[in-house]
């Protein structure tokens, strides 16, 4: 199979009809040297790019269905931490062979996700080696009214959507080799689209967990030059945690990676805003701390003890052999 029959089947495979009136802004999509795009009146453009390695971001086991899936769900999720509405995606794909049963299940996997948020695949390039996959998402946004990581304030209260450690639960279990009965944790993270646009006008600053909990906490803080309380014992905590002891829970609830949920920061004015805003979108939305004046992260325990973390999170090329 050749090059061009490829990209031909991705642009069939992943094509979807969405319904009349709706404004796609695709000028001109796959087929010529580059796309042409045309944003919403009034907005800016908000573009984010992530890489997906085979064996680094995904196991090697993983169903091709889901990494089809995953490559744009990381990235709709960076684009969700920005308070952006997506539109387009243009896809970078390094395969180490032409396999048309491999790219029917991919594209399925793209399609599905992209159809749930009315994203339209514009391009991307196709060539041979190691298996890799790199997507940029385009969207848009309001001028000004991206949320940033940069708008933290003391006594604004810390927010988490859903919960954190279930993805780095299941991704340790398959590295020990035990059967996991639902790997969808780690292979369907569902970015909070609706979310991050929910929270345009209210939240102070915002980011998407994907290093983990403190390390994506630490990068809002620096950004907003403040510190925060965090309180531990308020964590959610994920039914597939259950098994795990304490300490354990703990790293996985602070430090595991892939979760993709939304962390952000938000004025106590709005707080009963939050009650209301987690019921309508049917998304568990937890205050799990408070931004304070200073630098860094205190972790406090229910009985007001403090509790020494023991490990900041996911950082490619510092990982422990
Ligand atoms: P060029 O040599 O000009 O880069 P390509 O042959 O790489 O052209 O691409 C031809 C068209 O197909 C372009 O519109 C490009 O965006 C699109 N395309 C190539 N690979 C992919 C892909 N993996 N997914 C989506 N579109 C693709
Ligand atoms: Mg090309």
């Amino acid at each position: 199979m050749k090059e061009f029959e490829l990209i031909r089947q991705i642009q069939r495979d992943t094509c979807v009809d969405y319904p009349a009136g709706f404004q796609h802004g695709v000028r001109l999509g796959i087929g010529d040297d580059a796309a042409v795009l045309e944003l919403p009146t009034g907005t800016q453009l908000v573009a984010a790019t992530d890489t997906l390695n085979a064996g680094v971001h995904f196991p090697d086991d993983t169903a091709v269905f889901d990494i089809g899936y995953k490559c744009l769900a990381v990235n709709l999720s960076d684009l969700a931490a920005m308070g952006a509405t997506p539109r387009w995606a243009l896809l970078s794909l390094s395969l180490s062979q032409a396999d048309p049963d491999w790219v029917t299940q991919f594209a399925e996997g793209f399609r599905s996700l992209a159809q749930a948020h009315r994203v339209t695949l514009v391009g991307g390039d196709t060539t041979r080696g190691p298996l890799s996959i790199n997507v940029t998402a385009l969207g848009f946004v309001e001028p000004g009214r991206q949320l940033t990581r940069d708008g933290a304030g003391a006594g604004d209260l810390v927010v988490l959507s859903g919960s954190t450690g279930a993805a780095a639960c299941v991704l340790q279990a398959l590295q020990s080799g035990r059967h996991v009965a639902d790997r969808r944790r780690l292979d369907r993270p569902r970015p909070r689209v609706r979310l991050g646009q929910s929270l345009k006008g209210y939240a102070s600053a915002c980011i998407d967990v994907s290093d983990g909990l403190l390390a994506d906490l630490g990068h809002v803080l620096e950004a907003s030059g403040c510190a925060a309380r965090l309180d531990i014992d308020k964590l959610p905590e994920n039914a597939l945690l259950a098994g795990c002891d304490q300490a354990q829970k703990r790293l996985f609830q602070l430090s595991g990676g892939d979760d993709y949920e939304l962390l952000f920061t938000l004025p106590r004015r709005h707080r009963d805003w939050l009650g209301k805003l987690a019921a309508s979108l049917d998304i568990p939305l937890t205050v799990i701390g408070e931004i304070e004046a200073g630098k860094g992260i205190r972790c406090v325990a229910a009985d007001g003890a403090a509790y020494l973390p023991p490990d900041t999170g996911f950082e490619h090329f510092r990982r422990k052999p």
